[in-house]
């Protein structure tokens, strides 16, 4: 890349929620290293954090440039490409360059430092001192003696006011302190081990070990080692080997050398799985194969999309593309949505193409994830496994990107940088002209909507592999269920209830799916109906019967249940509606010998809780796992013959214009998980809304009802993929401050806008207030991305600087609530 040696000055990139790089002046020793794509320690305010270098400065600013302090690679850890890829991502999401080069890279590898102040203790000058000091002056002298370094925020904050500085500054004069920095180091650093290798070469050791055959065979055993593996053995093992005195022997003979080596932090909890052999494809596999390979062929940016019913056997389609991709020396990256569902692929992924697959997601520990992208960037992975970051993976020879479950929400990212996974996967396979494979059995509407229009090329497996028939599904009308007049909760329908027993009887295994933890909906006070919220959001508390708490599951706030209601005083209280935990009571109420899992954000916050769980499934010792969304993810287990969805309306009560879409991909994909196996599959949807034209449409397995229904509408208000959106969130601890900034804001908007601009609002957020702030938003639309987001960026800019702090700006937003 372009050097900073001519003018001595380079843009630098902050992790900081601002959108324009900074301007530095490079020493003039470091100034051949100052590379674009290299980290640099770089002094902000009384601070030094990790930027990175952007490439030289185009014209030096009018202000005092400050200089870098220290570059932190020897080579730069981006490439031009993903310098491009991250800047794109940047300027479309109106975001900050280096929030998403931080994404892009493995966390906490950064260095910082902060200002600290050291006493010098001479001294009877410092004794002198104190007695001229105030009161409180004193006290902070106090508190640096025999300290060493302390960190001058940590002062400031026992002793806001200006007291610490004036005392530093004085101390300082007089010679009896010193300011300077300390460091900290990165979270996360490379893990090394002690081992020995050979110090010659095999010529020199096979006479020695003829002299040492008789006198020295345990020398002789580790130099034998050593040959036959011709790599290194640990210094641990050679000890075992030869004796402590034998190593040093062989050492002092010249013969082996210890050397410190990196050893790599791996992610593959079992060692190595079992090699699959592909299976003949089905026609309609092989078809779409057929077009993928016209597209690797090609050498120019393919869209596709594979839009295959659940069981279709889209996998094996990925597995195929990127056998030929690897095979023309190219490599594959493979996006699947979330954790949950990353080791499980991998391992496919794996079994097929052995050692050449690496791992990326957040379930991994920080060890793990660096060494992973340490691997990936040194060349060793043909592929690339990972959850929504890992479409930054540093590969330098990518030939095709996979979006697996392309339709997921959690591509989408919901703090800055909020980048949407697939989007960037797009824009990163059109910069390197590369087919960028979108696979899902419900395609989000947006790229079905392309893939009708011809934008992407469209690909469809209709049917299961070995014919297998898509699950049965029938609908319960809760309404009757509930007429008919049984008390408490309805959580199983009479027809689920018996077809889990029958289920049981066979032996087989079941899913239950409620998209709802915790215990119960809401805590209710019998005599006046208060209902227990969150002090800081806008919601009803969770009641979680494991520690008998009342939780906000959006600020995770917990308390006690009240022994008396707050309002009335009235101590009687009733629990309303019902979430995972108490399903999983009323099922093993229901199955008392029936072996039960609960699967939720609940039980997966410990590293690889959800591969244990899903592993109890494949295995077959779980029989019944009850679960959220997080079950409904792709997941193949032949044992689940019956689903059962015991609520099917959450998701379409949601203020969203998605919430048909998102019902039938639920539903959809949660009864997916059925029948994969020999046997056929059955699912039972409970449902208030039967009528509904999402559940008709899923139940149907009819993905163009809903496009068609739904057309139109979307058309009229210039809804995704008719127009294009960005949502602009307000918000203030104060209420009319939200409100009032919301319209300022909406005022500056209208007053520029142009003809395909419009704009929805200033409205009170669905979530109204949330950890404290009332939220308003406006929804800003227009037909052409480039003008939308000029139009809101300029807008937003013209607010005075905080009160721009106050607006989150959401790039083609997933959610509207
Ligand atoms: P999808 O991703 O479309 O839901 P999968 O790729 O998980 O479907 O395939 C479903 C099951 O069918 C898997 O167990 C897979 O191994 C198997 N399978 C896929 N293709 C074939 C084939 N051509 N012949 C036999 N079995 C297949
Ligand atoms: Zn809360």
């Amino acid at each position: 890349m372009i050097e900073s040696e001519s003018t001595g000055l380079v843009e630098v990139a902050l992790p900081l929620k601002v959108r324009h790089t900074f301007t530095y002046e490079v020493p003039p020793a470091l100034r051949a290293s100052a590379v674009a794509g290299v980290r640099a320690l770089v002094p902000l305010g009384e601070r030094r954090i990790t930027g990175y270098v952007v490439g030289p400065a185009s014209s030096a600013p009018d202000v005092a440039v400050k200089a870098v302090h220290e570059l932190l690679d020897q080579q730069p850890l981006l490439d031009a490409h993903m310098l491009a890829l991250t800047r794109w991502v940047a300027d479309y999401y109106l975001t900050s360059w280096g929030l998403v080069i931080r994404t892009s890279l493995p966390p906490g590898i950064d260095r910082s430092t902060s200002r600290s102040v050291e006493l010098i203790e001479s001294s009877e000058l410092l004794a002198r001192e104190v007695a001229r000091l105030g009161p409180t002056q004193q006290e902070i002298l106090a508190a640096l003696k025999g300290r060493g370094r302390v960190l001058l925020s940590s002062l400031r904050r026992r002793w806001p006011g200006r007291e610490v500085d004036r005392l530093v500054q004085h101390l300082v004069t007089r010679q009896l302190a010193r300011v300077g920095y300390s460091d900290r180091l990165p979270a996360v650093r490379p893990a090394r081990r002690s081992v020995v290798r050979l110090a010659t070469d095999r010529a020199a050791v096979e006479p020695a070990l003829a002299v040492m055959r008789a006198r020295a065979p345990r020398q002789c055993a580790l130099l034998e080692q050593l040959l036959r593996s011709a790599t290194t053995v640990t210094a641990a093992e050679a000890t075992a080997i030869a004796g402590a005195s034998g190593v040093r022997g062989l050492i002092a003979k010249g013969l082996i050398r210890r050397v410190e080596e990196e050893v790599e932090r791996s992610p593959w909890e079992g060692a190595t799985v079992e090699r699959s052999v592909p299976p003949q494809l089905t026609p309609a596999q092989r078809a779409a194969l057929d077009g993928l390979l016209e597209g690797v062929a090609s050498g120019a940016f393919f869209p596709a999309l594979l839009f295959g019913t659940t069981g279709s056997g889209k996998t094996e389609v990925y597995l195929r593309v990127i056998q030929e991709v690897v095979r023309l020396g190219r490599q594959a990256l493979v996006l699947v949505p979330e954790i949950a569902l990353t080791p499980l692929a991998a391992d496919r992924f794996r079994a097929r193409f052995g050692d050449r697959v690496a791992l990326l997601h957040s379930g991994l520990s920080p060890g793990e994830r660096l060494d992973q992208w340490g691997r990936i960037k040194k060349g060793m992975a043909d592929i690339v496994v990972g959850a929504r970051s890992a479409v930054f993976a540093p590969l330098s020879r990518l030939g095709l990107i996979v979006v697996d479950e392309e339709h997921d929400p959690s591509y989408k990212q919901h703090d800055e940088p909020r980048y949407h996974a697939r989007d960037v996967a797009l824009a990163r396979g059109e910069m390197l002209g590369i087919p960028v494979l979108l696979g899902s059995a419900t395609p989000a509407y947006e790229s079905f909507h392309r893939a009708k229009e011809g934008t992407y090329r469209l690909l469809v497996l209709p049917e299961r592999v070995e014919a297998r028939p898509l699950p049965s599904m029938i609908l319960i009308d809760m309404r009757e269920e509930k007429a008919r007049g049984e008390r408490g909760p309805h959580i199983f329908s009479r027809p689920l209830a018996d077809a889990i027993k029958q289920t049981l009887a066979k032996g087989e295994q079941i899913l239950l799916f409620l998209n709802r933890r915790g215990y119960a909906r809401l805590l209710l006070c019998r005599e006046c109906g208060f209902a227990l919220r969150c002090p800081r959001c806008s919601v009803s508390l969770i009641y979680h019967a494991a520690d008998a708490r009342m939780r906000c599951h959006y600020c995770d706030h917990r308390e006690r249940p009240p022994a008396r209601c707050p309002k009335c005083g009235g101590i009687g209280f009733g629990l309303l509606g019902y979430g995972t935990q108490q399903v999983e009571a009323a099922t093993r109420a229901l199955a008392p010998t029936a072996s039960v899992t609960r699967m939720d954000r609940d039980t997966t916050r410990r590293r690889r809780a959800h591969q244990h769980i899903l592993r109890s499934v494949e295995q077959g010792q779980t029989q019944i796992l009850i679960g959220t969304q997080m079950v409904g993810k792709g997941h193949d287990f032949p044992g689940i013959t019956l689903v059962g969805i015991l609520s099917a309306d959450a998701s379409m009560q949601i203020p969203d214009f998605r919430a048909g879409e998102r019902t039938y991909a639920l539903l959809t994909q949660v009864a997916g998980r059925a029948g994969r196996g020999d046997r056929p599959g059955q699912v039972i949807i409970q449902t208030y809304n039967p009528d509904h034209y999402s559940i008709l449409a899923a139940r149907d397995n009819d993905y163009d009802a809903l496009y068609q229904i739904e057309r139109p509408l979307r058309e009229e208000r210039g809804l995704p993929p008719f127009g294009f959106l960005v949502l602009l969130v307000v918000s203030s601890p104060r209420e009319t401050e939200a409100q009032e900034r919301a319209e300022q804001l909406a005022g500056l908007l209208l007053e520029r806008a142009a003809a395909p601009l419009a704009l929805e609002g200033p409205a009170p957020a669905p979530l109204y207030r949330l950890k404290g702030r009332y939220r308003w938003q406006l929804l800003a639309k227009g037909s052409d991305p480039a003008k939308l987001h000029q139009w809101v960026m300029e807008g937003v800019e013209l607010l005075p600087a905080s009160d721009q702090r106050s607006v989150e700006v959401d790039v083609d937003p997933v959610d509207l609530c």
